[in-house]
């Protein structure tokens, strides 16, 4: 175990060409160091090629995408594009990163937190509906925007969330900043709603080191996106400007690593995808341990009788669940070095009342496990914990069944990137087996 390699949740990895490289020493030769240019340009091309493939060859789109410094760039200028203002408020999945909805408040607007669906952690559309009923009745106002976020890489219920999002005459903005490349009925994430939000920071399917995109219908949102992205300058030989702008705007070297990375995409997301079958596999006959999967059921296109899943994840991360009842080597040691480090290191200082990392968090199995795993050289993380139950967030209205808490105190992320072989999920899952007492 010693000479073992660390096992990291998702690593960035390179090209075995080394595109990236010759990306940016481009950039370099031709003095491209801004933030625009040729990998800019050629980066955007090569996404909007990515989603705008279909798996029925009829229904080519044409979206149009702007290449951002970061996903959260992405979600704040969708937003603003969506007219989202001071006072307003954004219907968010709960069960995300703070990405999804910290740029609701960057606007003075009021995040409405919507609980999940048990099958896939997703925006729960009949919670969604109730939401929106309800922030009517209580505000005389609609919900300015929807955001619903593929989690882990799962996709969120595309047609039930759209028709409900149509029927109210509300903006969708996707978040699939984990589920680039995830599709619902053949067609990519992102490409549904007004607006899709993809990321390309390090621990993503694909990284530009860091940065995001923008996902737009058409040639205008697409004008306007790019306007708020460099500073809204007008094209006048000095600086005027209309409108407060962002310098969101990808970088020309970040970019030359993301049209290396786009040469890979399509290898990541099938290693992606062996990975999460191996541990559905070999963790099948673990008692207490669940692998989380998506939907099972499939979509035919009329016209070409193709046959395609309709719910098809990246599958980003690996996430199991682990029922409360199972015993974990170290168990009664759960949280205690963690919460002596919280406070300081006055050891002994357990359950602080003023600690906030008491009020929710996974249970003392999930902590030991993840604890006995790093032992191990592996690297595993407790799910994202619920906007709504997040100190930042005490004050926003949120429409709840109790899924996201219930998944956040028993789930756990698993290592799931390009660098993680099939030898090392077999020794993951031996790992937990030995875990368990
Ligand atoms: C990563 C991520 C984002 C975007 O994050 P950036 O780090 O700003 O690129 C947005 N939403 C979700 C759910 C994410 O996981």
């Amino acid at each position: 175990m010693a000479d073992k390699k660390r096992i990291y949740l998702c690593l960035a990895h390179m090209s075995e060409a080394g595109l990236e490289q010759k990306y940016i020493k481009e950039a370099f030769d031709t003095n491209w160091v801004v933030p625009l240019g040729p990998n800019v340009n050629g980066f955007e091309k090569d996404l909007e090629e990515f989603v705008n493939e279909n798996q029925n060859e009829n229904e080519k789109l044409a979206k149009r995408v702007v290449a951002l410094s970061s996903g959260t760039a992405a979600v704040h200028l969708a937003l603003i594009n969506c007219g989202v203002k001071a006072g307003d408020e954004v219907c968010v999945q709960s069960f995300t990163f703070c990405a999804s909805s910290h740029p609701i408040t960057y606007l003075g607007a009021t995040p409405v937190f919507i609980d999940s669906e048990k099958d896939t952690w997703n925006m729960d559309p009949e919670l969604l509906e109730e939401a929106i009923k309800d922030r009517i009745a209580k505000t005389g106002k609609k919900p300015k925007a929807i955001v619903p976020v593929a989690l882990y890489g799962v996709p969120y219920n595309v047609d039930r969330i759209m028709e409900i999002a149509n029927r109210y005459d509300i903006p969708v903005v996707e978040d699939a900043a984990e589920g680039f490349g995830s599709r619902w009925k053949g067609q990519v994430l992102g490409t549904f709603g007004k607006y899709g939000v993809l990321s390309f920071n390090g621990n993503k399917m694909i990284t530009t080191s860091g940065g995001g995109a923008l996902v737009t219908n058409n040639e205008d949102e697409w004008r306007e996106i790019m306007m708020y992205a460099t500073q809204y300058r007008e094209s006048y030989p000095y600086y005027q400007h209309e409108k407060i702008g962002f310098n969101y705007r990808m970088s020309n070297i970040c970019a030359g690593i993301g049209r290396g990375q786009m040469t890979v995409v399509n290898e990541h997301i099938a290693h992606h995808k062996k990975v999460q079958a191996l541990y559905e596999q070999l963790l099948a006959d673990v008692k207490g341990v669940s692998v989380h999967k998506q939907p099972v059921s499939s979509f035919k296109f009329q016209d070409s009788g193709v046959e395609v899943p309709v719910y098809d994840s990246n599958y980003w991360l690996c996430t199991i669940t682990l029922d409360e009842n199972v015993k974990i080597k170290g168990q009664e040691n759960a949280y205690k070095t963690i919460v002596t480090g919280a406070v300081g290191g006055a050891a002994g200082v357990i359950h602080a009342a003023s600690s906030a990392v008491t009020d929710c968090q996974p249970n003392d199995n999930v902590e030991a496990l993840r604890v006995y795993m790093d032992a191990a050289g592996i690297e595993a993380r407790p799910l994202w914990k619920p906007m709504h139950k997040q100190p930042c967030y005490k004050d926003a209205p949120a429409y709840l069944n109790g899924v996201s808490e219930a998944m956040f105190k028993v789930g756990m992320c698993l290592p799931a990137g390009p660098y993680v072989s099939e030898d090392d999920v077999k020794y993951i899952v031996d790992t937990i087996k030995s875990a368990i007492l």
